[in-house]
């Protein structure tokens, strides 16, 4: 390391005061000035923030969007997804291939390009897309990849036709219709008590639309009681499940609907700080973000005494994450946020009670905050009135894949699937996956369920794919995508994803007999039942589910002629049911 290394890396650590909880901070600035983090730079960070070079370097290897070793000056990274796929992105990477002559994952011979492959960069409505260094590139063709190519040589902007990201929202419904007046919920929230703030949640029915549905107004109210010496709210902004895009389209298109929903829960918490964890691949959007939170500073609405409340301290952090979609899930996130390794956390304790920096935190999705401050600016009873019983308000449904108006469409709670595939244009939908690859393979048959909390629940991502799709095809590619985003922490999901990804190539392949379809299907419900974490336990989701609602694929596919998987793979699927907890579709479809 050179001397000037050496001070570049001080600077870094100067900016946040070497403080050890903002290692990812410091580590996202080492690799953006060197293009990676290496045993050296490792070095010299754990001496300045006082950690054992084994910590940081634990750190260091956990996330895809650091590097130990060299890559190319630039790094394209080009977004895999089946919508990916079927709109074209195998054809993109032929192109940078042949253009580059190198393969995915290998770097030019001057140094100047790395090409790859990435989970899902939140592009599901206008894929092929890709991250070139920080900037987004969204519906390439083949024919475009020389002008990207050429810009990123002589450090030119980007072709326009590309480097846009076009606004997703393409249906508003009650939340996102009206103007949103910064400020307007957090008035509303200061006429109240911190108390009244927390019953008006409560009242509203709110849960939580990152896909775990927990009340909202429970959450708060845990918070707001557990003791501590200070409160957190998190606004979680990590959507890595793949087809999800609405908190992006929600940060882009009306970020002060979020921050007042953060705001209003460090009023009703009696929090002093509010972090926004951005994930990695959002990155383009940072700057926006931080001039849009210096804005509110001096209108009043973030800092000390908001609004001319005395003793109403409230402030905002952005985290960025650096590429790991195990850190969606809450206690993996506060890892994150400490500066670690993104494993989850065993609970109890959970984060309510014990959460960012063993403070008691509330972890909210941003589809959540923005529901809340709309709720405090209309009205519990507005929001009760949206909906079914048991769901009240609107989903963010991102919809991409076969379909004539892909994007984010607001949908009241209760719609059914056939009403939600009239609406985005997808008349010959044959398989539908609902919830990202952790959620469920739907099938034609279930096309009349609702979505609801209480029917098809969901975090809002919808794939749609036509007859001609390959559903077999399409679940060996989720299954890839969790073998790359286990954690490794525990062997059922380290082991098992990668067992489950080899099974489905062999099924896939055509050389599986019914004896190795009931391996698979056993297999998968070891993985769901021993895994530690969310991950692990719905990692076998997209194969159990396709194994039920589409045993046709399967069949069609094995080895032995007489296989007859309607009577076998139900009769099997028996244990994995109540594992799973998705008991409508499975009990409906073994019936
Ligand atoms: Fe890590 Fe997977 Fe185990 Fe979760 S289930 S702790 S992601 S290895």
């Amino acid at each position: 390391m050179t001397p000037s290394d050496k001070t570049a890396i001080d600077a870094i650590l100067a900016t946040v005061h070497a403080d050890p909880g903002r290692l990812m901070d410091i580590l996202e600035a080492v690799q953006r000035r060197f293009g990676r983090v290496d045993a050296e730079a490792i070095a010299a960070i754990a001496h300045g923030v006082g950690l054992p070079v084994e910590d940081v370097t634990a750190t260091v290897t956990f996330y895809a969007f650091l590097d130990t070793g060299p890559r190319g000056h630039h790094r394209i990274r080009l977004s895999r997804t089946p919508v990916s796929f079927l709109k074209g992105a195998r054809a993109v990477a032929d192109a940078f291939e042949a253009a580059l002559g190198v393969s995915m994952g290998e770097t030019t011979a001057d140094g100047l390009f790395t090409i790859q492959w990435t989970s899902d960069i939140g592009m599901g409505d206008q894929e092929p897309a890709a991250l070139a260094d920080e900037h987004v590139l969204t519906a390439m063709a083949p024919g475009d990849v020389p002008a990207i190519i050429a810009a990123l040589r002589a450090s030119r902007p980007l072709p326009a036709k590309n480097a846009r990201v076009t606004p997703s929202l393409v249906q508003a419904g009650p939340l996102l219709i009206g103007p949103v007046v910064a400020g307007a919920g957090i008035r509303a929230a200061l006429a109240m008590t911190p108390d009244q703030v927390v019953e008006t949640i409560t009242a509203s029915k709110l849960k939580g639309r990152g896909g775990a549905g927990f009340p909202t107004g429970l959450k708060w109210r845990l918070t707001r009681k557990a003791a501590g010496v200070q409160h957190y709210i998190v606004c979680n902004a990590d959507e890595g499940e793949p087809g999800t895009f609405k908190d992006r389209m929600l940060l882009e298109q009306f970020p002060d609907l979020v921050i007042d929903g953060m705001t209003i829960a460090g009023y009703a918490l009696g929090g002093g700080e509010g972090l926004l964890y951005l994930r990695g691949e959002y990155a383009y959007l940072l700057k926006p973000l931080s001039d849009l939170l210096a804005k509110r500073r001096q209108d009043g609405l973030l800092g000390a005494g908001i609004l001319g409340r005395e003793g109403f301290d409230f402030d905002i952090r952005i985290q960025l994450g650096a590429g790991a979609y195990v850190c969606g899930e809450e206690s993996s996130l506060l890892e994150s946020l400490e500066g670690k390794r993104g494993t989850p956390r065993d609970r109890p304790p959970f984060p309510t009670e014990r959460g960012y920096l063993k403070q008691p935190t509330a972890i909210d999705n941003v589809e959540t905050l923005a529901c809340a401050a709309r709720i405090l600016e209309r009205g519990a009873a507005w929001f009760t009135a949206l909906g079914t019983d048991k769901s009240s308000g609107t989903k963010l449904m991102c919809v991409s894949g076969d379909c004539a108006r892909p994007g984010v469409h607001e949908l009241a709670f209760g719609v059914t699937v056939n009403e939600l595939l009239d609406i985005v244009g997808a008349p010959d939908a044959a398989y539908v996956q609902f919830s990202g690859p952790s959620g469920l393979a739907v099938a034609p048959k279930d096309f009349g369920r609702r979505i609801a909390y209480e029917d098809l629940s969901t975090g809002g991502s919808t794939m749609i794919f036509g007859p001609d799709r390959d559903v077999l095809d399409i679940a060996l590619q989720f299954a890839d995508f969790f073998v790359d985003e286990s954690c490794g922490w525990c062997a059922p999901c380290r082991v098992g994803t990668t067992q489950l990804k080899a099974a489905m190539e062999m099924i896939v392949a055509g050389r599986a007999t019914r004896a190795d379809i009931a391996a698979t299907h056993a297999l998968a419900g070891m993985v769901a039942r021993m895994s530690r974490c969310g991950l692990g336990q719905t990692a076998p989701n997209p194969i159990l589910s396709t194994m039920l609602n589409f045993p046709e694929a399967y069949e069609a596919r094995l080895s032995a002629a007489d296989f007859n998987p309607r009577v076998t793979l139900r009769a099997a699927l028996g244990e994995a049911v109540s594992v799973q907890g998705h008991e409508p579709i499975l009990a409906e479809a073994a019936t």
